[in-house]
């Protein structure tokens, strides 16, 4: 073992190995302690959307570092109510919108949660009141903190915790399970509408739809997880405008401050007013530093219309890993993708891309996800297709030959 690994077996938490030390970053790249340069298309899980030490991004810190960084939500700034604004314009909540802001995205779905308590208890006519039910789906990834983890039914996460928030139900990713799940004692019904953490698994046809209709025919909240698909991730600002579809809430994280620790509830409609003064708060959220970062960033998204190129470098990706060894197909969209493989050969591929220089993810046995920069243009998408195809290949030749698909 390196000197570093020994310091960081010795004082970190044991909680999974760290694949190098990186020093510095540029754009698509990252290096190592060693000076060895990566192709960077995991971007810290979604998150870093322009890239590392993007001027726009380090302009903003500094500036506002150096101007007002923190004052509590004992008062407001011009930062935080920009983004709010921002938020609801972004999301098309109209009027009637509100936004709270958090510092990561397990504390904006413990706020969405906390939102479907109030919820639940709103005295409805010919409903129970005191309707505590959550409804999750199979496969759902919503956070690490108790609420959070309550909702997110991967034994390996949640089960050393229990006993977890009760009166969580898991439905299956069809819409007769979906169906059957509905009842009245339903609060809210929380949904990723591409799961990342799963594998970027996109839902049934008509999956969002039936939620929506379901939800507002038991007076439930349907509660968008945005956390991994929103801020532009899928080439559309939240993943919802492409479905057509329009929550009662939404939670953000992830993407929103490209490197910088933020996060978001946005509601819509009457779910605006359930929140009341003493039942939500926090120290940190929304401080002018976050805000003012978050806003820079969304901004020149906006300006530069970044969106457009999540699209045509998402196809362009998409296209390109196709007839790649072992790739059996796409899922996601914009530039969250999972690629599929014909073997559960994920976490080899994902080590074959690291030795040549190319850091990726792979959140199952059998499909790698990338979630690049928006900012990636014909150099990083030809290097991408090279690196990982040069690592599918070695390890499509350690396969046996009965195994190597024809
Ligand atoms: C990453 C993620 C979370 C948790 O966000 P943290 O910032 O790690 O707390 C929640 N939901 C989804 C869909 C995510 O991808």
């Amino acid at each position: 073992m390196s000197d570093w690994q020994n310091d960081a077996s010795r004082d970190l938490m044991s909680l999974g190995g760290r694949l190098a030390l990186l020093t510095h970053g540029e754009g698509s790249h990252v290096w190592d302690d060693a000076g060895t340069r990566y192709l960077d298309f995991l971007g810290g899980i979604a998150v870093n959307c322009l890239g590392h030490a993007h001027p726009v991004f380090v302009d903003a810190v500094s500036r506002q570092a150096a101007t007002l960084a923190h004052i509590s939500n004992y008062f407001a700034s011009p930062a935080q109510l920009e983004l709010a604004a921002r938020l609801k314009r972004l999301a098309g909540t109209g009027e009637q919108g509100r936004v709270f802001l958090t510092n990561s995205g397990t504390e904006a779905n413990e706020t969405a949660i906390k939102l479907a308590r109030l919820h639940g208890t709103l005295p409805v006519q010919g409903r129970e009141t005191g309707r505590t039910t959550i409804l999750v789906l199979d496969g759902a990834f919503h956070g690490r903190t108790m609420g959070a983890l309550s909702l997110t039914p991967k034994p390996i996460y949640r089960d050393p915790f229990q006993p977890a928030v009760p009166d969580v139900r898991t439905v299956q990713h069809s819409i007769e399970s979906l169906e059957a799940a509905f009842d009245d004692t339903v609060a809210a019904i929380f949904i990723e509408p591409i799961q990342g953490e799963a594998g970027v698994v996109e839902l049934p046809d008509g999956f969002l739809q039936r939620a929506r209709e379901l939800a507002t025919a038991h007076d439930a909240l349907l509660i968008l997880d945005e956390v991994q698909t929103g801020s532009g991730r899928t080439g559309e600002w939240f993943a919802f405008q492409r479905f057509g579809v329009v929550p009662d809430a939404v939670t953000l994280a992830k993407s929103i401050g490209a490197g910088f620790p933020l996060g978001a509830l946005v509601t819509f409609g009457t779910a605006s007013d359930l929140f009341y003064p003493g039942t939500h708060n926090s120290t940190f959220g929304g401080n002018p530093l976050a805000s003012a970062v978050a806003n820079a960033v969304l901004g020149h998204i906006e300006d530069e219309d970044l969106l457009a190129n999540v699209n045509v470098r998402g196809a362009e990706l998409r296209a390109g890993v196709e007839g790649l060894p072992l790739v059996t197909g796409t899922r996601g969209a914009g530039l969250l993708i999972g690629i599929t493989l014909s073997h559960p050969v994920a976490a080899a591929v994902r080590e074959a891309a690291h030795s040549r220089g190319l850091i990726i993810n792979a959140p199952t046995e059998d499909a790698i996800r990338i979630a690049p920069a928006y900012t990636i243009g014909d150099a990083e998408v030809a290097e991408f297709l090279d690196l990982f195809g040069q690592a599918l290949g070695a390890v499509a030749s350690t396969l046996t030959p009965t195994e190597t698909p024809a």
